[in-house]
């Protein structure tokens, strides 16, 4: 028998909603909040909103696997803008910050502020994100800065839901296995890219090699 985030209960959207808008931050972490809202009858919709991820193939390949699983289920889905530009002058002086710091804050709150206002403007009065669900992140501040955007229009509530619970974080590895879902390596941003390759290095792996010009003259641009 399939082993679903939880088998006895569905979802119930905060304030008695039927409408969703989800933040789906890549397949593997998004599939089990899409499989279970689906099955919850929530009419839902997923929003790709990641100009994070670096580089551009890498960002399309996480893209066409939320497409993917998005159109087996017959879910629609948003492709935003990918304005990597503004991401980067967003990022200026964090380059160094670890994982979990201030960077992360700042790309939580660009992709969950472009996600309220898609929300705002299209007439969804909740949003969350699947990016809580991955225990490398801290679901405190992905959640701080969920509610922080939805503070941006009276109407609109981050649903703050623990991904992780009655099995949440199991379903995650053994849907993506079922789905063949492309596993990323590293988070998404350049620099997390050049810290997960930094490791590998000092632990004997092989580095993720992406193969893209611009990564490298980007990587070599950066104030390392
Ligand atoms: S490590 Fe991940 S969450 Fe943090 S800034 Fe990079 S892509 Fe965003």
């Amino acid at each position: 028998m399939k082993a679903n985030i939880s088998s006895q209960e569905t979802f119930t959207v905060p304030h008695g909603e039927t409408r969703l808008l989800l933040h789906s931050c890549c397949a593997p972490c998004a599939g089990p909040l899409i499989e279970k809202m689906h099955e919850s009858g929530i009419a839902l919709t997923i929003f790709f909103y990641n100009p994070n991820i670096h580089p551009l193939k890498e960002y399309n390949i996480r893209k066409q696997e939320n497409i993917r699983y998005a159109e087996k289920l017959g879910i629609p889905s948003v492709d935003a803008d990918y304005d990597v530009q503004n991401w980067f002058a967003r990022a200026k002086g964090m380059e160094n910050a670890p994982e979990r710091g201030v960077r992360c804050t700042m790309c939580f709150d660009m992709r969950f502020l472009r996600t309220a206002l898609y929300a705002h403007e299209h007439g969804f009065r909740v949003f969350t994100s699947s990016l809580g669900i991955s225990r490398w992140k801290n679901m405190e501040q992905i959640n701080e800065s969920g509610v922080r955007a939805a503070q941006a229009y009276c109407e609109l509530t981050y649903w703050t839901y623990n991904w992780r619970k009655d099995g949440g974080g199991a379903r995650m590895y053994d849907l993506a296995k079922e789905e063949a879902f492309y596993a990323q390596q590293y988070c998404g941003c350049i620099y997390s890219l050049r810290d997960t390759n930094a490791w590998r290095e000092q632990n004997g792996r092989e580095k993720i090699a992406i193969g893209e010009t611009w990564y490298e003259q980007k990587l070599s641009e950066s104030t390392l």
